[in-house]
């Protein structure tokens, strides 16, 4: 009998917080409300920051779109981000009604390259999108140096990042806006959510306008015990608050959050020892003085050393039952983006191999020693 296909990224979804869906679902208050409230606040905590700098969004594109648009930038500034991220990270940049500017990554890190960021720069450079890729941290030194030297703002996508550091300072609170997504692969899952925090409390309340309508007044405290109260539309806003029912399951993903990561790290160091004798690309290890989050665990997989193209490797193992991903094909490989922009990948040479050659393998913290070596044969068998 063959044991069950392998999901890439499997959510670990304990009794806590489906008591607590549970909870809330018998309250009756499903829409943002206290426990948003206390999702938030406790986020904050986990970040080190007063609970005025955190607000519950529901995705981390939502985040990324209201944190440009409250970064109040002129319309067509041009904002500088990395060709190896998922789309929403360049979407976010367009419907804010800015230009995306690509700037290479980094061979070995795989994160945005600073040198490509100062290559980038123009005249009408108002900001930088960076990506914490796979939960690695990039160079914020020299990243936070280039934006202050220059004046621009700082939006990180933490998508990956929740439990990152870079030289003892959280990712996501480096510059003026982090964006964190709950989605179901990610290292805390609400289903579908987000979290935007701020440097500014005023930015962050103003992106808290933008995510409920323009409105000057959160609905729960609109039809709270203290009586009906207007509110006033003051911008022209999104609908994209979280509500009480996915920060019931955040409130309890994130309070596992450090220990999920260890067993995370497990599941990193297996694949490290035993895949190092393989014809493939192991990732480079944690940078000195820096926390990894361990989202994504990728290989790259060259058809000459390894025997197989990539694409027919991700089909092997689909057929071994191991689920795999990719992450990413570089943004300049889809054809939006190539008819807007004329962009070509080769533009971008490093984005654009690794995008041709990584595999995600499975990395999840259900995942046990059997499904570690079920991984590891299903490679090797592959390999030889
Ligand atoms: C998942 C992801 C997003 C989008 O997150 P959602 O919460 O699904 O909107 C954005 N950027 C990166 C790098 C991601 O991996």
């Amino acid at each position: 009998m063959n044991p069950p296909f392998l999901v890439f990224a499997a959510p670990d979804i304990q009794e806590a917080e489906i008591a607590e869906v549970d909870a809330c679902m018998r309250s009756g208050w499903l829409g943002t409300g206290p426990r948003v409230a206390r999702f938030e606040a406790q986020f904050a905590a986990y970040k080190g920051l007063q609970p005025d700098h955190a607000a519950g969004v529901n995705s981390c594109t939502a985040a990324l779109h209201i944190a440009l648009v409250s970064c109040g930038l002129e319309p067509g500034s041009e904002v500088i981000t990395t060709p190896l991220t998922f789309c929403a990270t360049i979407n976010a940049i367009l419907h804010a009604g800015l230009q995306p500017v690509l700037a290479d990554v980094d061979a070995q890190t795989q994160n945005i390259d600073p040198d490509a960021i100062e290559a980038a720069i123009t005249p009408r450079t108002r900001a930088i999108v960076v990506v914490h890729f796979a939960g690695r941290p990039c160079d914020m030194g020299r990243i936070m140096a280039l934006a202050n030297k220059h004046g621009l703002m700082v939006i990180e996508d933490c998508a990956h990042a929740i439990e990152t550091r870079y030289r003892g300072v959280e990712a996501g609170t480096f510059g003026d806006f982090g964006c964190f997504s709950f989605y179901v692969t990610k290292n805390v899952v609400t289903g579908e959510g987000g979290m935007i925090l701020a440097r500014d409390p005023a930015l962050l309340a103003k992106a808290r306008v933008l995510a409920l309508h323009g409105m000057d007044k959160d609905a729960w405290h609109r039809f709270s015990d203290k009586g009906y109260r207007h509110y006033q539309v003051v911008e022209s806003g999104f609908k994209y608050n979280m509500m009480d029912l996915q920060a019931a399951i955040g409130i309890h993903q994130l309070a596992r959050v450090e220990s999920a990561l260890l067993r995370r790290q497990r599941a990193w160091d297996y694949y490290m020892q035993t895949l190092s004798p393989l014809p493939l690309e192991l990732p480079a290890p944690p940078e000195p003085d820096t926390r990894h989050a361990m989202h994504l665990y990728t290989v790259l997989i060259d058809r000459d050393r390894f025997g197989l193209s990539r694409d027919d490797f991700l089909d092997g193992m689909n057929a071994l039952g191991v689920g795999t991903g990719v992450h990413y094909l570089s943004i300049p490989e889809h054809p939006y983006y190539q008819q807007r922009f004329g962009w070509r990948p080769e533009q971008w040479p490093n984005a654009m191999k690794i995008g041709r050659e990584t595999v995600s393998l499975p990395m999840s913290p259900k995942l046990t020693d059997q499904d570690l070596e079920r991984v590891v044969a299903a490679v090797t068998k592959l390999a030889s």
